[in-house]
């Protein structure tokens, strides 16, 4: 399981820093193989649209809110919003829209009605460390968290089953989006290898039509492969997402493309033209104490002349800004993790080996290097580069990387926009980042992502306006999920049940 995401990576399938948390066995992956097949051969008939979950029948009006549309900056203020089977009919000040016989009415009770919320970058526990049974669970925790649209960011056969069971409605869960299994020069769970030029035109042949909505790339394919999937990609009209590859630049990608995860390359590219080494602390390079002292040669001028190559590419940019500055930059202590909702939603097994590869990367002998004013400029520098991409209009949307390290799922998304707005992006941005931007990106802009009449009604509750504190996101009131309305304590009682199936003997 090693390096799906940030766990440090080795030649082998264990490492020094990060060792693996949960025994693995091979002959799961050969089970999970051959019902891959089967799935595989199933999975032509999946839904390409924009409204991936049932809209519920019936008519709605939702009074006593102030709306924020997002269609533009406006806050609609004593608004009704009327919804009638799942879609949003009329919106706007509550004496237009009026209460049509018949109607149920739900008291917002003076609270701010925002469009439901997207994660573009999240997984599922249920992808590898636990039965794919769970799945089902953990999805409610993300509906728990205003989380309306996730994107799986590493597919498998078993997630194509869940988004077909959420839109048929056999499991309530947000409007799901699920990669393929992942592009990496590693074997690795859930991978696919590619090597060479060949193996990558290969992969793209067979993940591209296999019904999952974009082409996942990790880490170690040599810069001809990566060639050879971008252009083969490009040629089938699939998207690719995903992490940059060594040898392979920032803006190498962009020209060709891909969509991008982590500002991975960032650091290497901004180096001083005076530096010999081009390695800097991208992805892995976080573990490497020798490169830490990189930040030294950094040369910020360099960041917003290449901001605008990415703008200008168009491809759309998600920073994963907490998973970086928390565990590699602030404070990854078990005392953090433990104040924090996600604890309980942690697979037991899995957070003891986290806090203990976690403990190590922040030894005292590390932090020697790793000093707090290194950390402190590492952070400075991530989040300078997501201010210029905003200040250059570039595509940017919001993703946690949930669940990993000491994040579960659902409520990391919530850090993510706070870390966002103290890199200097204002709340506004920082919501169309979740909300209108994926909708964008995902080409479901007629569907949802803002408020408006005949959009899904994809809504969240909060009792505070967001865009005076971005914090304001986590007051959650309730959820609507295609007009299903889901109240505060339905929305606890599915966070309890995930606790249970992810947790059953709790210890
Ligand atoms: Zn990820």
């Amino acid at each position: 399981m090693m390096p799906r995401r940030f766990r440090q990576p080795t030649s082998g399938r264990r490492s020094r820093e990060g060792r693996s948390p949960v025994s693995f066995s091979w002959s799961s992956v050969l089970v999970r193989q051959s019902l891959a097949a089967t799935l595989l051969a199933a999975a032509g008939t999946a839904n390409a649209q924009g409204s991936r979950t049932p809209l519920a029948p019936g008519l709605t009006v939702i009074t006593n809110v102030h709306v924020i549309p997002m269609t533009d900056r406006a806050v609609i203020r004593d608004a009704a919003v009327l919804v009638r089977n799942g879609r949003v009919e009329r919106v706007g000040p509550a004496r237009q829209v009026g209460v049509p016989n018949g109607a149920r009415v739900i008291d917002g009770k003076g609270g701010y009605l925002i469009p439901g919320l997207s994660d573009m970058h999240t997984h599922l526990y249920a992808d590898q460390y636990i039965p794919d049974t769970v799945g089902r669970a953990e999805v409610g925790v993300m509906l728990a968290n205003g989380i309306t649209t996730a994107r799986l960011m590493i597919g498998t056969p078993a997630q194509l089953a869940l988004r077909r069971d959420i839109e048929a409605g056999r499991v309530l869960g947000p409007n799901l989006w699920t990669a393929s299994p992942h592009l990496s020069g590693r074997p690795d769970t859930n991978a696919r290898v590619v090597r060479t030029p060949d193996e990558g035109r290969a992969a793209v042949r067979e993940l591209g039509p296999a019904g999952y909505d974009f082409i996942k790339i990790t880490n170690f394919v040599p810069p001809d492969a990566y060639e050879a999937v971008m252009d083969e990609a490009n040629k089938g009209g699939f998207r690719v997402d995903g992490h940059i590859n060594a040898g392979v630049s920032v803006a190498r990608a962009a020209a060709l493309g891909q969509h991008q995860q982590h500002l991975d390359g960032w650091f290497e590219e901004i180096l001083a033209d005076s530096v010999t080494t081009r390695a800097s602390l991208t992805q892995y390079g976080v573990y490497d104490l020798k490169r830490w002292p990189s930040l030294e040669a950094i040369d910020e001028r360099k960041i917003a002349p290449l901001a605008g190559r990415v703008a200008r590419s168009k491809v759309f940019v998600t920073p994963t800004l907490v998973l970086f500055n928390t565990y590699f930059a602030i404070d990854a202590s078990e005392e953090a993790a433990r104040r924090l909702p996600d604890w309980e939603l942690i697979p037991s097994k899995f957070r003891g080996a986290v806090v203990k590869a976690m403990a190590n990367y922040w030894s005292p002998a590390n932090l020697a290097v790793r000093t707090p004013e290194r950390r402190a400029r590492y952070m400075e520098l991530r989040n300078r580069i997501v201010k210029a991409l905003a200040d250059s209009g570039a595509n940017l949307v919001a993703g946690s990387d949930a669940p990993d390290f000491m994040m579960a799922m659902g409520y990391p998304l919530h850090r993510e926009l706070e870390a966002l707005v103290k890199a200097g992006l204002s709340p506004w941005q920082v919501l169309s980042m979740a909300t209108r931007n994926p909708a964008d990106f995902l080409g479901a802009s007629t569907e949802w992502g803002t408020i408006a009449p005949g959009r899904r009604a994809d809504f969240v509750l909060l009792a505070g306006n967001p865009l005076d504190d971005i914090r304001h996101t986590t007051r959650i009131e309730a959820t609507s999920i295609g007009g299903r309305w889901l109240a505060r304590a339905e929305l606890d009682a599915h966070v309890e049940a995930a606790r249970r199936a992810i947790n059953p003997s709790p210890d």
